[in-house]
Order: structure tokens, then C-alpha cells, then sequence
């Protein structure tokens, strides 16, 4: 089972050692005491005070906890976005952050998918080139790039929008659209934030339920961090942030 600890010691069974014994496929991803703070004009913020879980493939979690508490700053540590102060983050056993920016930025295109609560399609593309943007960037336009891209609009319910361009659809379409150009790589890691926040209550259950679908059936590791308790409440594990530290909700 992945682990957890709130501000603890570092995990006694580290990953390297595992995978090294051949024990098992590394986690998907693995915080390590990890804290992050920002040096402002004001002063030092501490954000993240040493947090530490780990997700293997397969496995999905909610991360949820008031406004200002840390949410976007852990799931753009595991994006690789933003590197610790301190700690360490492995994503399928790999120290991505010390990967200089070039190869990091192909990491990042290969291995994660981003979604957040804005679809961030670019207007001049229909939807199908949209969502195989990320195969390009990833330099592997591979040849049944399409045919997947194609499927899986299919599959979301977008196989009648694949040449309509973003204004020509609604928001929640065009949410459907931003997920599975998250998951069009098969990335390992799959990052959403407030994926359903724009979104009214009726499209954000439908956008949910492709997500947890699609999910389902890539085996990624997702995070999803949201505001919304109907959200959260449909992942199988929830964790909340409060002054820095990771706590595991139960039930
Ligand atoms: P949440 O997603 O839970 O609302 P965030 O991760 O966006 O929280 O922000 C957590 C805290 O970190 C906030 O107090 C925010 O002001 C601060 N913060 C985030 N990014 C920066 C930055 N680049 N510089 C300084 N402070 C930041």
C-alpha cells in the first residue's frame, strides 16, 4: 500500500532500495519530507513544511484543504513546475527535478498530464489537433497518435466535435477535450487542478465521471486537487492540507 505521513520521518523503505532488490515497479510518484517556501519582500513563506506520500499506478487521491493552504503548490512540485526547497520527488523512481530544463521539459510532456480548472485549448486549433498538440511537443507523433486522439474524443463523447474549434463548443466539452489531451501521451502521472471548478454542477458530475473513466482505464496515478467535497469524495483516498502538513481524511 502507499504510505503516508504528516510531517514524519522519511519513509524507512525508500524506493531506490526496492526497486534496486527488485522488489517492485517504482511508485508513480513520492514526496520525501518535501517543503517549499518562497522568499518575498515580506519575508519567507513556508508553504510546505515536509510532506511525505506516495501513489502508485493505478492508485487516485483528492488533496483538499482551505484556499491559501498549499494545493496548487504540490501538484505543480509533482508537474515538475516548481522544484523543493527541501526533500526529494521521485516520479516513477526518477529524480526528475535535478533533469536539466531541456530534458525535464520532455520529461514533463511525456510522463505527465496537466488539467486544470481553465481548458487552456488554443483557439486557432480544431479539437483534434488540440488534444495532439502534447504528442508533437513530446516528439513522439507517433502513427496511431490520431487514431487514439480519435478514439478517445469518441470515448468522451466528442467524436462528432473533432474538426469544431473551442469557441464552437461548450465549456464542458472543451474540459472533456483538456483531459484527454492530459492522457493522449498515456502519461503515468495524471495532475488536475479544480478540473470541474468553471464548470455548473450538472457538466462537472459528466466531466468527473470521464475523468475517473479515463483514469480507470490508463492505470495513471492521479492527483486531483479540489474545493468541491462532491469531487473529492468520489476518489478512493483524500488527503487535506492545513499549515504546511498533509493529513489523510478518513472514511
Ligand atoms: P492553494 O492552491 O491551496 O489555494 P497555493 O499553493 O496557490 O494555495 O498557495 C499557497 C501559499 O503560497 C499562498 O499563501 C500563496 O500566496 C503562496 N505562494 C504561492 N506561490 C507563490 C510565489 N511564487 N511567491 C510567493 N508566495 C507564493
Amino acid at each position: 500500500m502507499a504510505e503516508l505521513s504528516a510531517g514524519g520521518e522519511a519513509a524507512d523503505n525508500p524506493v531506490t532500495s526496492a526497486v534496486e532488490a527488485g522488489k517492485r515497479a517504482p511508485d508513480a510518484l513520492r514526496f520525501e519530507q518535501v517543503a517549499k517556501s518562497y522568499g518575498t519582500e515580506a519575508g519567507t513563506v513556508e508553504v510546505l513544511r515536509g510532506i511525505s506520500f506516495s501513489l502508485e499506478a493505478g492508485e487516485a487521491m483528492a488533496v483538499t484543504g482551505p484556499s491559501g493552504s498549499g494545493k496548487s503548490t504540490l501538484l505543480h512540485l509533482a508537474a515538475t513546475l516548481e522544484t523543493p526547497t527541501s526533500g526529494s520527488i521521485r516520479i516513477s523512481g526518477e529524480a526528475a527535478h535535478d533533469l536539466p530544463e531541456r530534458e525535464l521539459a520532455a520529461f514533463r510532456s511525456r510522463r505527465v498530464g496537466l488539467v486544470f480548472q481553465d481548458h487552456y485549448l488554443l483557439p486557432q486549433y480544431t479539437m483534434l489537433q488540440n488534444v495532439l498538440l502534447p504528442t508533437v511537443a513530446a516528439g513522439n507523433g507517433q502513427d496511431d497518435a490520431e487514431e487514439r486522439a480519435r478514439t478517445l474524443l469518441e470515448r468522451v463523447g466528442l467524436g462528432d466535435r473533432v474538426d469544431h474549434r473551442p469557441a464552437q463548443v461548450s465549456g464542458g466539452e472543451r474540459q472533456r477535450a483538456a483531459i484527454v489531451r492530459a492522457v493522449i501521451n498515456r502519461p503515468g502521472l495524471l495532475l488536475c487542478d479544480e478540473p470541474t471548478g468553471n464548470l455548473d454542477a450538472e457538466t462537472a458530475g459528466a466531466v468527473a465521471d470521464l475523468l475517473l473513466e479515463l483514469h480507470a482505464g490508463e492505470e495513471s496515478a492521479l492527483i486531483v486537487v479540489t474545493h468541491s467535497a462532491e469531487l473529492a469524495a468520489r476518489l478512493p483516498r483524500r488527503v487535506e492540507l492545513r499549515a504546511g502538513l498533509l493529513g489523510e481524511v478518513a472514511g
